[in-house]
């Protein structure tokens, strides 16, 4: 395992701190329980402070395997995610009830400390997709076989069940 990086605050560097390392995660805690890791985690980053701001700014990249939400077949997800983040001191956590709008959505850091592994967790959070998809057109799981229809297997034909057409069918069969 990886050694811890937390930083104190109080000893970072007037210039900053640059930080670059790989984390091993697990899917635990992730929003999308089915991702899996095929790489570590590299995050690229630097620290600063700025009065009592710490600001975060950095690139976070891996390679993770989603099950997608139609077809339920794994598909390769590369993460290739910048970001730019403030951490507040804990005492604006006190009064977040008298913050307002976008100050709601602030990020804390507590006794002085921030866990860079914790911030590269939550940075690949919010670098997932709602809702996985191998493709965007993906087509699913067919509803009468459920068979995965891209794969080619199923073999039910498409009905178009428009009542208009079906008369212009019976229209053109009385014709012929
Ligand atoms: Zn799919
Ligand atoms: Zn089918």
């Amino acid at each position: 395992m990886e050694e811890k990086m937390i930083i104190n605050v109080d000893k970072l560097p007037q210039k900053g701190l640059k930080v670059s390392r790989n984390y091993e995660f697990s899917s635990e805690g992730l929003v999308e329980e089915s991702a899996v890791f095929l790489h570590p985690v590299h995050a690229e980053l630097t620290v600063k402070k700025a009065g009592e701001d710490i600001l975060i700014k950095g690139n976070i990249t891996t390679l993770i395997s989603f099950v997608c939400s139609r077809c339920i077949i794994p598909f390769e997800f590369p993460v290739d995610s910048k970001f730019d983040v403030v951490y507040l001191p804990e005492e604006l956590d006190v009064m977040k009830d008298h913050l307002e709008g976008d100050d709601i959505n602030k990020l804390f850091y507590y006794e002085n400390k921030i866990d860079i592994r914790e911030v590269v967790f939550e940075q690949l959070n919010l670098s997932f997709p709602t809702k996985p998809l191998c493709s965007e057109n993906c087509a699913g799981i067919c509803p009468v076989c459920g068979k995965i229809i891209s794969s080619g297997k199923c073999a039910c034909v498409k009905r178009i069940s428009d009542p208009r057409l079906d008369k212009l069918k019976m229209f053109i069969g009385d014709k012929s």
